[in-house]
């Protein structure tokens, strides 16, 4: 991709395979059929399932005609007169073993033609610059030990963090690394203990305007996420930079931004003002809200108003009620953040707060801290 974006790569052969099934993958095959293929193809070892590739990327691939072949494994490029002829693969069969892992049957081997093969199946760390006599320790797949909590590896002042440090996660992970390394350097440069770090925090701030506004767009709109317009098929290849995407109209946008489940915005339940007058359980539009007698956990997720799907999310239990004792539940898995609650609580019990997160950065002092909404 970097070869064809700085153009030493202007063309490609008819037949091109793609062995891998990211998002990398998709780029690969799209750009292919802009350097000239006409027969492409993404050759995936599993069901589709299985890919890593996000849907919209696929069905984005697929519109453009690239052809998706599950279940053939790569076994060797088949080489002629020093030429590339294709690539063998084995078509394979998928089952569940007893332990209900996924396990393959290879039916048998087939031949296909390609003029060319790309390789996207990703990237792997490797340190074999790291000369071994300097005193950091790896671990058995070559990777630095590191410390989880200031970053820095075996030998004091070298830290890692982002794919180097515990191998592929997202970007935001890297800069959130890069966050805590940094901490751990200008403690390191000024003689301090890497590990004597600033404490993070959080906040909470009600959103309450009035009676019933709220400084955030609590009209949540469940609609599915829009379709953005996409530049015809029949202009889409006439130039490698077009960008195939136009983004969302006015109209989009508006109705995007009422899809937001406002997580920032929280729930806050102060159960002394209770009046157990069962205003916020009428008025929940998911039902996730009951008043019952606590109970342990098995106990009480069956006395759900609508017992929760998901039993590993946590529930909201409150402390007892002033009237009866019961208790306030919640299931925090289905909430919306309508704050429908909090507008038909008589006694505010209810309130929708705003969360922020409180994260250290290097050189402050400890209560300087940045905040991340
Ligand atoms: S914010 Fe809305 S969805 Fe969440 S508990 Fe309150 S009424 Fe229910
Ligand atoms: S509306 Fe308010 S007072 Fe009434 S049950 Fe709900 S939290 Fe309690």
């Amino acid at each position: 991709m970097e070869s064809v974006a700085f153009e030493h790569i202007k063309s490609i052969g008819q037949r091109v395979l793609i062995i891998g099934v990211g998002n990398t993958a998709m780029d690969c095959c799209r750009t292919s059929r802009r350097l000239g293929g006409t027969d492409i193809k993404v050759m995936a070892r599993r069901p589709r399932e299985f890919f890593k590739a996000s849907p919209w990327e696929l069905e984005d691939a697929e519109e453009e005609l690239i052809e998706i072949v599950v279940n053939h494994s790569p076994k060797r490029f088949v080489v002629e007169d020093g030429k590339l002829r294709g690539m063998e693969f084995e078509r394979l069969e998928w089952s569940e073993d007893a332990k209900g892992r996924a396990t393959s049957t290879v039916i048998d081997t087939v031949f296909i033609p390609a003029d060319d093969v790309i390789v996207a199946i990703g990237q792997e760390n490797a340190f074999p610059w790291i000369e071994r006599d300097i005193g950091m320790e790896f671990d058995k797949s070559g990777m630095p030990i590191v410390d989880k909590v200031t970053f820095q590896s075996s030998v004091p002042g070298i830290f890692f963090g982002g794919d180097a440090a515990w191998g592929p996660k997202n970007i935001i992970w890297a800069v959130a690394h890069a966050h805590e390394a940094a901490i751990s350097i200008h403690n390191h440069c000024q003689g301090l203990a890497v590990a004597d770090r600033p404490a993070s925090g959080m906040n909470l701030v009600t959103q309450k305007m009035g009676m019933y506004e709220w400084s955030y767009s609590n009209d949540y709109n469940p609609a599915h996420r829009a379709k953005m317009k996409h530049v015809d098929l029949r202009e889409r290849f006439q130039k490698l930079s077009l960008e195939v995407e136009l983004g969302f109209d006015v109209d989009q946008i508006t109705r995007e931004v009422e899809r937001c489940l406002n997580c920032d915005i929280e729930t806050s339940f102060k159960d002394k003002l209770c009046i157990e007058c069962d205003a916020c359980i009428d008025i929940c539009p998911l039902q996730c809200l009951t008043i019952t007698p606590n109970a342990d956990e098995p106990a009480l997720r069956p006395r759900l108003t609508v017992p929760a799907k998901n039993t590993e999310q946590a529930l909201f239990v409150s402390g007892a009620l002033p009237q009866t004792g019961r208790v306030m539940v919640k299931d925090e898995d289905l909430c919306v953040h309508c704050g429908l609650c909090a507008e038909r609580c008589p006694t505010a019990a209810w309130d929708m707060e705003k969360f922020e997160l409180i994260l250290p950065h290097a050189g402050q002092k400890n209560g300087a801290s940045r905040k991340t909404g």
